[in-house]
């Protein structure tokens, strides 16, 4: 049987200020093996990045309030103390950021950056000079020659940065990589170079990992599960073949696949989801999709649907109570 590496249960985020409270993430449920890659795919403002921030516990302290539990080798991650999340942090858990242009200090060489990242986290108690044969080893893997470990980040293009940035959060053989938006930055020439290389290195290690997008392209190539986000909730979710073989969907993952153009398709105009998401700091009281769907009915005004379950897949929408299995399994 796998083993649970990340079990993320009933988490709420709310982002608190004097004038507003934004609900940002919404009684989210999912579990992660080790080895498995969830997808978790929606439009922006949808809470992935919120997600993703509060499983490193990177959220703005002052102004937000979580509830829930995210359990991480059996430990609640929400429980722990700053000092020991900084041990996690890189070395068990790494990130890699939408924007590799910003996310580089331009004025130390990318060699030293991924040094640092091994010094702070020595488990291996390695001298300089095996650190700098791992930043060799890191750079060589990201298709880096190692000589160019003692240029600056601005000597880099756009995709040469995001293959550092994938080589610090890989520097420590994290057991979960957490991949926000990875691509979304970087010319679609070299879009698909980075996302090979990104599943290679996971299954080289067997490194779970968390691909956070909005490319349902991505998510069949890369994951086993699939969890679709809206307005803070997660209103689908499945194994791959569920979401990408199983003709019953929520209406806005009907939406996501419509909106994708289709190359042999003779249509003049793309199809997408009309209207926008409703404002986080006043969600409906019903469905939060309700504005948008075209197959609303009057008691998606006013009441939230809940979860129906079909084996390992799950979808949130009234259309789906009749159909109802009693049957429930995590994915
Ligand atoms: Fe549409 Fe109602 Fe389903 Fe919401 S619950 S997605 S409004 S049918």
């Amino acid at each position: 049987m796998s083993e649970k590496l990340l079990e993320v249960k009933n988490v709420n985020v709310k982002y608190v200020t004097d004038l507003e409270t934004v609900h940002a993430v919404n009684d989210i449920s999912f579990e992660l093996n080790r080895g498995e890659t969830i997808g978790i795919v929606g439009e922006t403002g949808a809470g992935k990045t919120t997600t993703a921030l509060t499983i490193m516990g990177l959220l703005p302290e002052r102004v937000s309030k979580v509830q829930g539990e995210v359990i991480f080798q059996g430990k609640d991650l929400l429980k722990t103390p700053e000092e020991e999340m900084q041990k996690v942090r890189g070395e068990k858990i790494a990130m890699i950021f939408q924007d590799p242009m910003t996310s580089l200090n331009p004025v130390i060489t990318v060699g030293d950056q991924i040094a640092e990242a091994l010094e702070l986290h020595n488990v291996d108690q390695l001298k300089d000079k095996a650190i700098q044969k791992r930043v060799d080893e890191v750079l060589t893997m990201v298709g880096i020659p190692p000589q160019r470990k003692i240029e600056f980040p601005h000597q880099f293009s756009g995709g040469m940065k995001q293959r550092v940035i994938i080589a610090i959060a890989l520097a420590c053989e994290p057991d979960l990589l957490i991949a926000d938006e990875p691509t979304t930055a970087l010319d679609v020439t070299i879009q698909a170079q980075v996302i090979n290389m990104i599943r290679d290195l996971r299954d080289r290690h067997g490194t779970a990992m968390i691909m956070i997008t909005h490319d349902l392209g991505i998510v069949a190539q890369t994951c086993d599960k699939v969890a679709v986000m809206y307005a803070g909730e997660l209103i689908e979710t499945g194994t791959v073949e569920d979401i990408f073989e199983n003709p019953d969907h929520h209406p806005y993952t009907v939406g996501l696949f419509g909106s994708i153009p289709d190359i042999h398709s003779k249509a003049t105009r793309l199809n997408p989801i009309p209207g926008l998401m409703p404002d986080p700091t006043e969600l409906p009281p019903g469905c939060n999709f309700a504005d948008r769907c075209p197959h609303k009915m009057s008691i998606c005004e006013t009441v939230p649907p809940k979860a129906f379950h079909f084996g390992t897949h799950s979808i949130s929408c009234h259309l789906f109570a009749e159909k109802d299995s009693t049957r429930k399994e995590v994915i």
